[in-house]
């Protein structure tokens, strides 16, 4: 195959225990999945889920015990830590029922939705797209992937995130308002899931703003947790 210039690397994320690396294929990501943070962002706490994307080059991965490194994105003076619980696909399909879903998963990671907020509700205000809000480079912070066998629990488990060791967000999974599986049910009706689609499932109440020299550190229990420093471009 000849191509017009060399091909972008595939972006992958590390597997626990494993030296193999999960190639990541899209970055989907849930909407408002948390009763008191749907109910902070104005929402009534309880509707249908949506969903957006960004891209799979906005992955930036923290590994275990290090600090990684996000740059302060340009045009916002609002950048906002969500941390969420990510979900790996294993096995593609459409229209997975909930009660299949488990067999689509191949494993679970920490991550973080960056978000310019004041982007984001500009574009809100004016019916735009969120991307700029959401999609911008870097704007997703993620950890290892934990094999979804080692972890059964993972619908019970504590989910928190600290910035420069204050507790900013701690609920738990099964404080979702649309669980895993029904986020694949719900998802795959509006597009093929494919091996190598991540989830971002969404984030619990706490959400707010950090500055250059914070360094925000993310965990679910039973997962590796992220470090990340935000620094200045
Ligand atoms: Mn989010």
């Amino acid at each position: 195959m000849n191509y017009t210039f060399a091909p972008p690397a595939t972006v992958s994320v590390p597997v626990v225990g494993l030296s193999e690396q999960f190639p990541v294929h899209r970055i989907y990501c849930v909407g408002r999945n948390y009763e008191e943070h749907a109910k902070e962002m104005g929402g009534t706490g309880r509707e249908a889920p949506f969903f957006f994307m960004k891209p799979a080059d906005a992955l930036r991965y923290a590994a275990p015990g290090a600090t990684a490194h996000m740059p302060y994105p340009t045009l916002t003076s609002n950048l906002h830590h969500e941390i969420e619980l990510v979900v790996a696909i294993g096995t593609g399909g459409r229209n997975i029922a909930a009660a299949d879903a488990q067999r689509h998963i191949y494993g679970y990671a920490v991550g973080l939705d960056m978000t310019r907020r004041d982007l984001q509700n500009d574009m809100k205000k004016a019916g735009r797209p969120w991307c700029i809000g959401k999609g911008f480079d870097h704007s997703a912070p993620i950890g290892s992937i934990t094999p979804a066998a080692q972890v059964p629990n993972i619908g019970q488990a504590t989910i928190s995130l600290g910035v420069n060791g204050a507790v900013r967000q701690n609920s738990t999974i099964a404080q979702l308002i649309w669980n895993v599986a029904e986020t694949l049910e719900q998802l795959s009706a509006a597009w093929e899931l494919q091996p190598g689609d991540l989830i971002f499932t969404g984030t619990p109440a706490g959400v707010g703003a950090v500055v250059a020299g914070d360094v925000m550190q993310g965990d679910i229990t039973g997962l590796s947790g992220i470090r990340v420093a935000v620094v200045a471009a």
